[in-house]
């Protein structure tokens, strides 16, 4: 039986699990201070791809979460951790602007580049943007996509997300992204890694946990990478449940207040 006590580092996610919309959920704030007092490494985990580490750990602080740049961790940051490792690499991005600061290490360039990188831009994703990213997979460059989502919710109703725009770069060239986000193995590898390397330490991967409330993004995604698994029934919970994968998760608390509870017994 695992133990919340044998833990060594955390990766919590934010939408769904800290927060809805811009509005924190009860007990994220007393969760965060228990994991402070506790002297965890941690890392808050989110899923966009639109917004900077450095605008990300703003938000927090807006919202009254002491954190910064460094304790954020994202699909984005996992690319550029991933991409820094290839020496000499040349990337073309298609990402939003804001994005670009995650990867200011990485060579940028158009012209041949080993690697196209993918990301959600929204309405300003077009034609001319698909078609050049389409042109330079067809002539051998990798492609690597931050996410692939179907679909996301936002005030105005769903909205389609930027999967569909890998799906269409795989349909025509025929070739696989590789997907660095959540629920992909290596996004958690590599959250792993970048706590272990701040902390100096060789805490084997179930000696991690992930907190969220989707399913098969966090849970199912962890665990295939041999994290513990936490689900919350708060955020996406009720819409992902539906489709468990036949997940069962290692813990399961009715909100982030409960699991808040649980470490603060410790
Ligand atoms: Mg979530």
């Amino acid at each position: 039986m695992k133990s919340l006590d044998d833990l060594k580092g955390w990766l919590i996610d934010l939408d769904g699990t800290l927060m809805v919309g811009d509005v924190l959920l009860p007990g994220a704030s007393k969760f965060v201070q228990s994991l402070r007092e506790n002297k965890y490494n941690f890392r808050f985990v989110s899923g966009t791809t639109k917004l900077s580490r450095r605008s990300i750990a703003e938000r927090l602080r807006s919202l009254g979460i002491e954190t910064d740049a460094e304790e954020i961790f994202t699909a984005a940051s996992a690319a550029a951790e991933l991409l820094k490792t290839f020496e000499g690499i040349k990337c073309n991005f298609v990402v939003a602007p804001e994005l670009l600061e995650e990867f200011k290490e990485i060579e940028s360039s158009g012209r041949n580049p080993d690697y196209v990188i993918i990301g959600d831009i929204g309405s300003q994703m077009d034609y001319e943007m698909l078609n050049k990213a389409f042109k330079l997979v067809m002539g051998g460059t990798e492609l690597i996509a931050l996410r692939k989502n179907r679909y996301y919710r936002n005030s105005e109703g769903l909205q389609i997300d930027a999967g569909a725009f890998v799906a269409a770069l795989e349909y025509s060239s025929g070739k696989q992204a590789k997907i660095i986000g959540k629920p992909s193995r290596q996004f958690y590898n590599l959250a792993v890694h970048d706590i272990r390397t701040e902390a100096n330490q060789r805490w084997l991967s179930g000696e991690f946990a992930m907190v969220g409330d989707d399913i098969e993004a966090d849970i199912k995604g962890a665990m295939d990478a041999g994290l513990v698994g936490i689900l919350v029934k708060t955020g996406r919970f009720n819409d992902s449940y539906g489709e468990h994968f036949g997940i069962v998760p290692d813990f399961t608390f009715d909100s982030i207040v409960e699991l808040a509870e649980a470490l603060s017994r410790k």
